[in-house]
């Protein structure tokens, strides 16, 4: 459950699914039935061809846009990138960074995310950052110092000022895309966790404004008990959101969890 300082955040990363007209009919499908919501924040995250026809099918409904990925670089020889200006000029407002498939499948470390953090920031778009510990970790008890040690450096360096700018999402990587979901225990534990070390870096007020999203195999039958937790303030959904009839009941708890 949010306090009044947050507002709930459901956001969809479609990843390399849904060409440039599947993700208007998509976009479309969800626009009509949540898209004048007010109340819990929506963002959708396409695919790079798909963010300009996407952007134009969300149009001024309360969706917003968002990217699966940035470079840290601004300009130049980088086959293959986009920048955080090139997004912004697409009207994206937020962009994913560090998922766990970038991290494992692109080799991608904290320093490197820290780096798309300042980039994103200093360009006008909010990163959700992606943090969360693999089974090994979990098994061998280190989530803990997994964690602390990925927020210390993915957010080094960021001023308090810009902490509004930042929401964050934990992902335990055992849970992404596998059917096996954190207990709503275990997510508020580590969202605590989180928490406190934004106290410490941001202190307490901004701390508490900033969201902290559970990702990880969430869909309409875990959602309400995942949104319930003090310090889960939204989700980031993969599998569930590609289809509008799995990804608009997620959008649905958290409205009722915000009533
Ligand atoms: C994700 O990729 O961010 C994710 C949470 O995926 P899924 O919901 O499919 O587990």
């Amino acid at each position: 459950m949010p306090t009044p300082a947050r507002k709930l955040l459901i956001a969809g990363n479609w990843k390399m699914n849904k060409n440039a007209s599947e993700g208007v009919e998509l976009t479309a499908d969800i626009v009509g039935e949540v898209g004048t919501e007010t109340s819990v924040g929506i963002v959708l995250c396409p695919p790079f061809t798909a963010l300009e026809s996407v952007g134009r099918t969300i149009g001024d409904s309360n969706l917003q846009l968002g990217a699966q990925d940035m470079s840290a670089e601004s300009a130049g020889a980088y086959t293959g990138e986009v920048s955080a200006e090139m997004l912004r000029n697409l009207f994206c407002t937020f962009v994913i960074v560090g998922h766990s498939e970038r991290r494992q499948l692109f080799h991608e470390d904290d320093a490197l995310i820290n780096r798309k953090v300042r980039a994103a920031l200093a360009n006008n778009l909010r990163p959700i950052v992606c943090l969360g510990e693999t089974l090994d970790h979990r098994e061998e008890g280190s989530t803990e110092k997994i964690i602390d040690h990925q927020v210390r450096t993915c957010l080094a360096g960021i001023e308090p000022e810009q902490a509004d700018q930042l929401v964050l999402a934990y992902e335990p990587v055992w849970a992404i895309g596998t059917g096996r979901t954190a207990t709503p225990e275990m997510a508020q534990e580590v969202h605590a966790q989180i928490r406190g070390l934004l106290h410490e870096q941001f202190g307490a007020e901004r701390a508490e404004r900033i969201r902290i999203l559970y990702g990880g195999s969430m869909k309409a039958e875990n959602a309400a008990e995942l949104l319930a937790q003090p310090d889960v303030d939204g989700g980031l959904i993969g599998g569930a959101s590609l289809a509008a009839r799995t990804f608009v009941p997620i959008v649905r708890a958290a409205i009722a969890e915000t009533g």
